[in-house]
């Protein structure tokens, strides 16, 4: 048995603004990154590399606030922000405000399994990167003129437009099971749009933004960073679980509608646990998510219904 959840974001985004041919584009490329982690998952590679993967695909899509197409700092740049766990060792890898790495989930797997540390941020993050052999890519590889607009929207105070909103609708993550039993999950992202002072979010942390641990289950988060980093958001979904004895289901509904919903923090969460139930939800009024078990046909869905 395996199992396999990805996201793309959680947001606000009213149907009416997502045109019939933007959200082929989506279901198509969430289609094409959960087949991506699917495909090592059915051969019995690990969930590690499911994840490491799916997300790899997703960052490199444009269409995902993550590596290609991440948002825009108020300074004109993109600063990108990743982490990894590895539910069976509690092993954990995480980068964040990098410029120049197009796949900063590799690069925070190489933090897990190639450094002392946990977290690398900024010049020395890529001074890492650059000894472990990564290759750079100039800052403009990240630009999508959608995201370049959106700053300016923003910074000409555009009320319509709201930065969390914008934010939310792409960061990516994957969270899985594998048939060995064991659980990973990743998280990368752009962050918030216009964020300055080298603001970083929930994606990089462990405990708020990603979180894996065989003994209850591997989630990974998307929404208002601030609020999942003082909720502790993919940490109190495994500890009510581990502790408190909750289902899946049941743990992140209490974290999703009670817990963040009493903070005003809005977003969303994918969780799997060891025997493959998959749990996705979210308080937005969309996420766009997708998932696998075994053979299933997957299940591909950016709004409630
Ligand atoms: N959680 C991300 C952050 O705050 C943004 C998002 O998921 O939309 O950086």
């Amino acid at each position: 048995m395996y199992a396999l959840a990805i996201h793309g974001g959680a947001g606000t985004l009213p149907r009416s603004e997502l045109s019939t041919e933007m959200e082929r584009e989506y279901r198509a490329a969430l289609r094409e990154a959960l087949e991506a982690g699917r495909t090592i998952l059915a051969r019995g590679g690990t969930s590690l590399d499911a994840v490491t993967q799916a997300v790899v695909a997703l960052e490199d899509c444009p269409l995902f606030n993550a590596g290609r197409g991440a948002v825009f700092t108020h300074d004109g740049h993109n600063e990108l922000d990743a982490s990894i766990m590895n539910g069976a060792t509690l092993a954990a890898g995480a980068v964040c405000g990098l410029t120049r790495i197009a796949n900063p989930i590799a690069l925070a797997r190489r933090v897990m399994e190639h450094s002392d540390y946990v977290m690398l941020s900024g010049a020395g993050a890529e001074e890492f990167a650059a000894l472990q052999g990564f290759a750079f890519v100039p800052p403009e590889y990240f630009r999508t003129e959608a995201r370049w607009q959106q700053l300016q929207r923003i910074l000409e105070g555009d009320r319509t437009l709201s930065p969390l909103t914008i934010s939310h609708t792409g960061t990516v993550g994957a969270v899985a099971v594998d048939t060995h039993g064991d659980l990973a999950a990743a998280t990368s992202t752009g962050g918030m749009t216009g964020k300055r002072f080298n603001r970083i979010g929930d994606s990089p942390l462990i405990g708020a933004g990603t979180y894996a641990d065989n003994r209850s289950c591997a989630v990974s988060a998307t929404g208002h960073g601030e609020k999942f980093i003082c909720a502790a958001v993919a940490h109190d979904i495994a500890a009510r679980m581990r502790f408190g004895g909750r289902d899946l289901r049941t743990a992140v509904h209490e974290v999703v509608h009670q817990e963040l919903t009493a903070i005003n923090g809005e977003g969303g969460v994918i969780a799997v646990d060891h025997s493959g139930a998959i749990s996705m939800q979210f308080n937005s009024q969309g996420m766009f998510r997708a998932a696998t078990r075994d053979a299933e046909s997957a299940v591909i869905a950016i709004y409630d219904t």
